[in-house]
């Protein structure tokens, strides 16, 4: 059995022991420090024991992302966070002393039950004070509610958010920090024309492509061509380069930190995170949410996998590119320089 079914069945054995076991005997005395799991908690149990097994080799992926003092929070909306950390919870927090606990969470895990004040409806989470800390607490949610991968990326990608971004790890510009309104458009409408469409459509299909390229030399090639055909069709459009380095940098990052992790913590391999990663440069943007910007579908929805897929080439063609990217480089930039694009000497064959 490999690593990553003995894995995901070992996951599988704890919920059904959280969901089936009999209430212990100790938590049928009413006790105002302890707290007793119930079976709808079991997917934040399962994460937080995935979460806590990955949290150093999390550094790895990301410079300097890990848990502060090794601390994690789970959100289940609308009012329970289950915490673990090994230090001395909040108040409102409650022991839980199961003993179907894998070793680890022993004595660590507290549970707060009640409404929760603050959370980000934008962002999913909610801060959790800790001593001089704040971790966020991240609801591990996914469209597929059966799939536990996906609902680990979500916890990633928006704990990344919360905790690098939040934290202020990316430099901002005046201009990057205007936020558009919610319904509005993030870039001059004219700019959206039918050519720049195709064009984007068709920069996804090179970055598809390039995931598979082996041969280096090839894909150095390959990604001058698809730099090219970029340029061609945003180069000038101050208003567009602007929001897609912005948005790939956010949310391209935070979709390969949340695909790669997600897949560290089910065990599962490498493949697993470029699939995850390809599946949302190759969504069908036809079928994404119309917003929450007008252009959402173009000027959004589309940047996560091309963002995503520059940081996959990234990690082959220039490693050390995510300090520069903490210091105001962008991935295109990068990207660029990897592969020695010249747009001066840039040719692009026009599609149809
Ligand atoms: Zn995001």
């Amino acid at each position: 059995m490999s690593a990553f079914r003995s894995s995901r069945s070992y996951v599988a054995a704890l919920a059904a022991v959280v969901v089936a076991a009999p209430v212990p005997a100790y938590a049928q005395s009413p006790s105002r420090s302890a707290s007793v799991l119930q079976s709808a908690d079991s997917t934040i149990l399962n994460a937080a024991i995935a979460i806590a097994r990955t949290a150093s080799g999390v550094e790895q992926i990301w410079p300097r992302y890990r848990p502060k003092q090794g601390a994690l929070a789970l959100l289940r909306p609308p009012e329970t966070i289950l915490l673990v950390t090994s230090g001395r919870p909040p108040a409102g927090y409650a022991a839980v002393r199961e003993r179907s606990l894998p070793r680890e969470l022993r004595g660590r895990v507290y549970l707060r039950r009640g409404p929760l004040p603050n959370v980000d409806e934008h962002t999913f989470g909610t801060a959790v004070a800790l001593g001089t800390d704040t971790i966020w607490a991240v609801a591990p949610m996914g469209s597929d509610s059966s799939d536990f991968f996906r609902k680990l990326e979500f916890y990633y990608h928006e704990h990344f958010h919360l905790a690098h971004q939040r934290g202020g790890k990316f430099v901002e510009t005046p201009e990057a920090r205007r936020r558009a309104r919610f319904g509005q458009p993030l870039v001059d409408p004219a700019h959206l024309t039918p050519k720049f469409a195709t064009m984007a459509e068709l920069e996804r299909r090179m970055l598809s492509a390039a995931l598979e390229i082996a041969d280096v030399d090839s894909l150095r090639t390959h990604l001058r061509r698809y730099l090219a055909v970029r340029r061609e069709r945003a180069g000038t459009l101050l208003d567009v380069v602007e929001v897609e380095r912005r948005m790939e940098r956010d949310e391209g990052t935070a979709m390969y930190v949340g695909c790669k992790a997600a897949a560290l913590a089910t065990a599962a391999p490498l493949e697993r995170a470029v699939a995850c990663i390809l599946k949302e440069l190759e969504r069908d943007l036809e079928k994404a949410p119309k917003g929450p910007e007008a252009d959402a579908r173009l000027m959004r929805w589309r940047l996560y996998g091309t963002g995503g897929a520059i940081a996959l080439l990234l990690d082959r063609l220039r490693p050390g590119w995510k300090p520069l990217v903490e210091q105001g480089m962008h991935l295109d930039q990068l990207l660029a320089q990897a592969v020695d694009f010249d747009p001066t000497k840039a040719v692009v064959a026009h599609p149809g």
